[in-house]
């Protein structure tokens, strides 16, 4: 009988393995994928979640492969470009963007390294119960079904369509349905300053350097485009990125697409109950935004942590076994819930408040009277 089984091993389920082994206990880490494996999404990473990766001791792994540190960002909100360093948080001042192709590996083999056990093309296709609490799972190997697994917990770390959030029937505390699509590809040839961001009343654009010299940029628009949008996506991504990021569109047009489109539109607002009686969400499973914001691989990194911590204190005694989730809640709901707003507004095209654009303004200013100072 293992402690845990965690259900989904990329950026919520392996940290959350890779913590919980650290801590000692028995865990089993499942995939359907087989690893290094892509996924159709894209990777920036902000500074919180580099600081994870620091923390954890990856972050070298990471930059070994070849990702660039982007220490620039420029962001327009439809006034003007500004170029700005990342804000710092707990001590890292730079973003990072790795091919999920590479993050999730790293983060696969943390995992095994701190003692988890992992069996990937492993289809998780039900949950065992006793009536009334969750007691392990059932799954399938190419195929072929095999004997149950049991555990004191499972954590569905099995993203936006969790089969462990379906089998428990979380509670949904929050729902908001998709407001937009996105596409992105990779370019060889397209030079960026760092980050490059643009936001106007319909499209959202983001920009960032990743492994192998590549530029990934994306595009995101309403929802009710999305049928428009992929009826011919060469023409509407660079019609995109002309209205939005003329400067941007000139380099792409130059740089040379290397890799095959990827969009959806299937991108809710979703925040569920993410604990119950055995059971624990992690990661998209238990609460998933719309991209815009870049911001779920930093948010599953921090909920893992949170996660982690909750579990460790009701399996050593420390705070009684029903209480310690009800923590990881709160603490996820402290820290998560202003940010799932600030996706939600942002999806929506909302514009931005008078105050941010005041401040950028006055940002411009500080930042050009202290050039001249320096030119003088
Ligand atoms: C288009 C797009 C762009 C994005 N861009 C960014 C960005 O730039 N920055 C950012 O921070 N976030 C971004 N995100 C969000 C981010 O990718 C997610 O928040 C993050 O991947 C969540 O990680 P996760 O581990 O919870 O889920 P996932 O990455 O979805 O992983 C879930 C895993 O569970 C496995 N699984 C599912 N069901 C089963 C089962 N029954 N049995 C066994 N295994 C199962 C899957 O195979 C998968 O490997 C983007 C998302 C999209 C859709």
């Amino acid at each position: 009988m293992y402690d845990t089984i965690v259900v989904g091993a990329r950026c919520a389920g392996a940290p959350t393995a890779m913590l919980l082994a650290r801590a000692g206990y028995r865990v089993l880490l499942l995939d359907r994928c087989r690893f290094p494996s892509d996924s159709m999404r894209a990777h920036y990473i902000h500074p919180t979640g580099v600081a994870k990766l620091r923390d954890w001791g990856l972050l070298e792994h990471v930059l070994a492969t070849g990702c660039p540190p982007i220490h620039t960002r420029t962001t327009d909100l439809g006034d003007f470009p500004l170029a700005e360093t990342p804000s710092p948080a707990d001590g890292v001042d730079f973003e990072l963007a790795p091919r999920r192709i590479v993050l999730d590996a790293i983060l696969v083999e943390a995992a095994v390294a701190a003692g988890a056990e992992l069996r990937e093309g492993f289809a998780v296709i039900d949950l065992l119960t006793d009536g009334s609490r969750v007691m392990g799972i059932r799954g399938r190997i190419n195929g072929c079904e095999v004997a149950p697994v049991r555990a004191r917990l499972v954590i569905g770390a099995d993203g936006l369509h969790s089969l462990v959030a379906r089998a428990v029937v979380a509670p949904i505390t929050d729902i908001r349905p998709a407001l937009t699509c996105a596409y992105y590809s990779y370019w060889n040839g397209v030079p960026l300053t760092g980050a490059e961001v643009a936001f106007r009343p319909r499209r959202v654009v983001l920009a960032f350097p990743t492994n192998d010299r590549l530029s990934c940029v994306a595009v995101q628009s309403p929802v009710s485009e999305f049928a428009a949008f992929r009826a011919d996506i060469e023409d509407s991504f660079h019609q995109a990125l002309d209205d939005a990021a003329p400067g941007l569109a000139a380099r792409v047009r130059v740089g040379q697409r290397v890799e095959r489109w990827r969009g959806t539109a299937d991108l809710p607002n979703v925040v569920r109950t993410p604990f119950g009686p055995g059971w624990a969400l992690v990661g998209d499973a238990g609460y998933h935004k719309d991209p815009v914001t870049a911001q779920g691989i930093s948010d599953a990194f921090r909920d893992s942590v949170l996660l982690t911590d909750a579990i460790d204190d009701g399996f050593s005694g420390r705070e009684p076994m029903l209480r310690a989730p009800a923590g990881y809640e709160r603490r996820q709901n402290e820290a998560a819930l202003p940010l799932f707003e600030q996706a939600c507004a942002r999806a929506a095209f909302t514009p931005f408040p008078p105050a941010v654009l005041a401040a950028r303004a006055a940002q411009r200013t500080e930042d050009s009277s202290t050039s001249m100072q320096l030119v003088r």
